[in-house]
């Protein structure tokens, strides 16, 4: 029977072979969504080892972060970027969960998440939210909170504006425009927590110091913040 059904697997895949959403490449029978060489080569900052990594250094001067990292790095052409484009704009939304519960297990066995109280998504704005159908963002921290056994909070804070593009912009421009993008609408729920911000991805830092900024508004909360690839500019 076993012997029918591999024949019968084998068969199915060479009419559909599944591929790699990393490196494209045929996956094993045993390999879901991402192959095993792809969860072993992509290359780890270790950031979370490291307190005066540079996604913290990203943050001196602007905005109290107590701890950031990043899982890899956002190069052209690099496996955790086609994989961060298939969660995006493919809707897998499962490479987020995955590659979270990877990441999350990775920073609970170090320490770093032994005094965070809850994960909070960078929200999208609602109207994205509807057109994407779901938060990126919100998959990869399923991910970090189910390998920490943290709470995942999505209703505390939201996006209200959309922000304008942020390239070309000096820093002291961004943050302008960034102000005020996004809204506490449960101040309660996190009043006095530790609090960890996730994105897939962080750039200029603009978009995470704005939600620290919104969510710091709030007594006694502090603000640490993750992502899955660290985007040098
Ligand atoms: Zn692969």
């Amino acid at each position: 029977m076993s012997y029918l059904y591999d024949f019968w697997d084998d068969f199915i895949s060479l009419l559909f072979p599944r591929l790699c959403y990393g490196c494209g490449n045929y996956l094993l029978r045993n390999e879901n969504l991402i192959c095993t060489e792809c969860y072993v080569v992509i290359p780890r900052t270790n950031y979370h080892n490291e307190p005066d990594n540079p996604v913290a250094q990203l943050f001196w001067g602007r905005c109290p972060i107590e701890k950031a990292a990043a899982f890899s790095y956002y190069n052209k052409g690099s496996r955790i970027r086609n994989l961060i484009h298939n969660l995006k704009y493919k809707g897998i939304r499962e490479i987020g969960y995955d590659l979270g519960k990877l990441y999350g297990s990775s920073l609970t066995t170090s320490g770093f998440m032994t005094d965070i109280d809850m994960i909070i998504p960078v929200p999208l704005h609602p109207s994205k939210l509807r057109i994407r159908g779901f938060n990126q963002s919100e998959s990869i921290s399923e991910g970090i909170g189910e390998a920490a056994s943290l709470p995942v909070e999505v209703k505390a804070l939201t996006r209200v504006i959309i922000s304008a593009t942020q390239t070309k912009k000096s820093r002291y421009e961004r943050w302008t425009n960034v102000e005020r993008i996004f809204k506490v609408t449960d101040p309660q729920t996190i009043t006095g927590k530790h609090i960890l911000l996730v994105d897939d991805v962080i750039t200029t830092g603009s978009t995470i110091e704005s939600c620290t900024n919104e969510l710091m508004k709030v007594a006694n909360v502090r603000v640490s913040v993750v992502a899955l690839a660290y985007a040098t500019v």
